[in-house]
């Protein structure tokens, strides 16, 4: 049961770069889908097709079997969490109203969607109490949790992360990390999560896709296979 498939999708930037070439990828429904690969070879390019964050310029990429170019880009965008490494919140907004953002968008009334803010904030292990706070008065570690909430506000089937984990302390991203699996237990998404660490790939993945520099796939497998290879 395929949720995303590349086929032949590439990205070459209007100043030349090719950041992906053909990319060819099934990521099951369900999964959480690792893409790692040093820095540069096109990790964040290739998440970013998914939602046309940046838009393919050649190939397709099918998500729950519809051709995303059908899709208009800001529903597509909506339609699926994305989590980066800044956490992204909007400093003159409380945590609560940061989370409600794309429900209030997508239509939910205002007091329902503050309700749901604050059963997410448990969610992802926060105190309901901080909903009321600026996200300048949280640590970092909170700001990505919230981040993660914010994400999960909408209910997306998909989840894209961008490195969520990689500008806090190794203590608090080792929380995350175990968070984020018991999460995904919960939840069932189907996620991507971005990394440049083999051993966070490992960890989290089901499926490690290994990039190479110059945005070519290396290797699609479980991290067991990884591992014995
Ligand atoms: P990664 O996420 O693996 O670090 P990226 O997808 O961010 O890789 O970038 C892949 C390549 O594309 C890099 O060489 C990067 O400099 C280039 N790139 C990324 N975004 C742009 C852009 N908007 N315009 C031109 N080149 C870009
Ligand atoms: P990320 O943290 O997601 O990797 P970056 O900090 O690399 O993002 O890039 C921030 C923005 O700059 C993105 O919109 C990206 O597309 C763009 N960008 C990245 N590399 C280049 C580049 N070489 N030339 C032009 N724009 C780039």
């Amino acid at each position: 049961d395929i949720a995303i498939r590349f086929e032949g999708a590439g990205k070459t930037y209007p100043d030349g770069t090719t950041a992906v070439e053909a990319l060819d990828l099934e990521i099951p429904r369900g999964s959480l889908t690792v893409f790692v690969g040093p820095s540069g070879c096109g990790k964040t390019t290739s998440l970013r097709m998914i939602n046309r964050m940046v838009e393919p310029t050649s190939g397709t990429v099918t998500v729950e079997g519809r051709d995303i170019t059908s899709v208009p880009a800001h529903e597509l965008r909506r339609s699926m969490g994305y989590v980066m490494q800044q956490s992204g919140l909007m400093p003159h907004r409380t945590v609560v109203d940061n989370i409600a953002t794309v429900p209030r968008l997508n239509g939910v009334p205002r007091k329902q969607a503050r309700e749901r803010a604050r059963e997410l904030l448990t969610t992802v292990g926060l105190d309901a109490g901080l909903g009321s706070r600026y996200p300048s008065q949280l640590s970092g570690g909170q700001q990505q949790r919230v981040g993660v909430a914010r994400a999960l506000a909408a209910d997306p089937p998909i989840l894209l992360m961008d490195e969520p984990f990689s500008a806090v302390d190794p203590v608090v991203r080792q929380d995350l990390q175990r968070e984020l699996l018991d999460l995904q237990r919960r939840l069932h998404r189907t996620v991507v999560f971005v990394t440049h660490d083999i051993d966070e790939a490992v960890l989290l993945g089901n499926k490690v896709a290994v990039f190479a520099t110059g945005g070519r796939l290396a290797q699609y497998a479980t991290p067991e296979e990884l591992l014995r290879a």
